[in-house]
């Protein structure tokens, strides 16, 4: 069986065949400035490759680029469309209407648009790039939604209510929902596969550390807390964005600089973080090298990136009464060792200690144990693969599983 993954964003739409047989991924490929001008990439498992600028207008045309190349006599890797046996969708945001994944159907459309307020550029973008599936490869392949937020849905209400008046979160659903859940809880039960153990029995905290980034605390295979909140502004500081901060400091900042919503929302999310900090990038790896050659910023913003890390393990450690793994996972995760080794030599009061000469050559995709064979809590770098999580529910769904 064969399953397209598709992530569509406003102006971006990735793809990956994968042949659930082996779980290969025979092709994949981006669609990008969809709507501007357009670039299209695309590659071949066995290495073939081209990319070419040529305009989409909209999603529907970015789909046609996609079958095009799929089904290319030089660059395809089918025969027929009807090769493809179903579509898997990634959705950012489910709201409190999904919990899980589940085959699209016209009311589960209307229920993600139901849900564009609180995720306008994503979902809107998720819906075209269902609608434009539905029309290029016609109603009878079947299509899945899988939802950013679904893996969240166990928080508990304490965890996830912000303390605003509750005539917010009844009249507009304002509450935490998390993000990136299909990357931790692939990467939640990779580990207890790697630790020969049933997730039911284990305390994990997953980090999630990329462009965007992520902690969560998951008890028995189960979120009770995560630091993404309404919107993937909240938590841990990230590239561009802040995370957490004082309410006081957005209404202080627009106050003083005669700054509207708008405005703010893109110094919160563009302008912040790594990049606002340090001046230089809002790529770690540039932010590092050059706090190596003595930029005092940019030390400074790598200094309250790993304090950050480090403070969101040590309160959901105490959420969850201990911890028996954590996890590093996504760009910087799975990348900037130096990140894993300060953050977790912090966290030797718990027992943790890791192998540093391991946790050295753990980057570029190696999968596997950092911690020493004597840490109390077990240490893991994992890849994570969301696209495979989406082919997996896919298939599962089309299967009637
Ligand atoms: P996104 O959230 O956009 O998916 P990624 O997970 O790709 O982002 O993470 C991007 C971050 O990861 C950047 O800050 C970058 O510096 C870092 N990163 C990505 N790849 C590497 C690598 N091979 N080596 C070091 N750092 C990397």
């Amino acid at each position: 069986m064969k399953i397209l993954v598709i992530n569509a964003g406003s102006s971006s739409m990735k793809y990956q065949l994968i042949d659930m047989t082996d779980e290969s991924v025979i092709a994949k490929g981006n669609c990008e400035r969809i709507g501007v001008d357009g670039h299209f990439k695309h590659k071949t498992g066995d290495g073939r490759e081209y990319e070419t600028d040529v305009v989409m207008n909209n999603h529907t045309e970015a789909f046609v680029q996609i079958k095009n190349a799929l089904l290319d006599e030089n660059y395809g890797v089918i025969k027929n469309l009807s090769e493809v046996s179903a579509i898997g969708h990634r959705i950012v945001q489910g709201g409190s209407l999904f919990s899980e994944s589940t085959i699209v159907t016209e009311d589960v459309i209307k229920g993600i648009e139901s849900l564009i307020p609180l995720a306008p550029l994503h979902n809107a973008a998720h819906v075209q790039g269902i609608r434009a599936c539905l029309e290029v490869f016609g109603k009878d392949v079947p299509e899945v939604v899988v939802f950013d937020t679904a893996f969240h849905s166990t928080m508990p209400q304490k965890a996830f209510m912000y303390p605003v008046p509750y005539e917010y979160y009844e009249k507009y659903a304002v509450r935490r929902y998390g993000f990136h859940g299909t990357s931790h809880r692939y990467v939640s039960q990779r580990c207890a596969d790697l630790m020969g153990k049933d997730i039911k029995d284990l305390k994990i905290i997953t980090c999630h550390l990329g462009n965007g980034s992520s902690i969560t605390a998951i008890d028995g295979g189960k979120v009770v807390d995560t630091s993404m909140g309404l919107t993937p502004l909240d938590g841990i500081m990230m590239g561009t964005r802040t995370g957490a901060l004082d309410p006081s400091v957005v209404t202080f900042i627009a106050e003083k600089e005669h700054f509207s919503p708008t405005d703010m929302d893109t110094v919160l999310n563009k302008k912040s973080g790594l990049l606002g900090i340090s001046g230089v990038s809002s790529d770690d790896r540039d932010v590092t090298a050059a706090a190596e050659s003595g930029n005092e910023r940019a030390q400074l913003a790598i200094d309250i990136l790993e304090y950050e890390i480090l403070k969101y393990i040590g309160s959901y450690t105490a959420v969850l009464g201990g911890v028996d793994a954590i996890v590093f996972t996504a760009g910087i995760g799975e990348n900037q060792y130096t990140h894993r080794e300060n953050v977790c030599k912090k966290l030797a009061f718990a027992g943790v200690k890791v192998d540093e000469e391991v946790n050295k050559k753990s980057i570029r995709g190696v999968e596997g144990r950092i911690s020493a064979p004597d840490s109390k809590v077990d240490v893991f770098v994992i890849p994570t693969n969301e696209e495979l999580v989406i082919a997996r529910d896919t298939m599962k769904l089309v299967q009637g599983d």
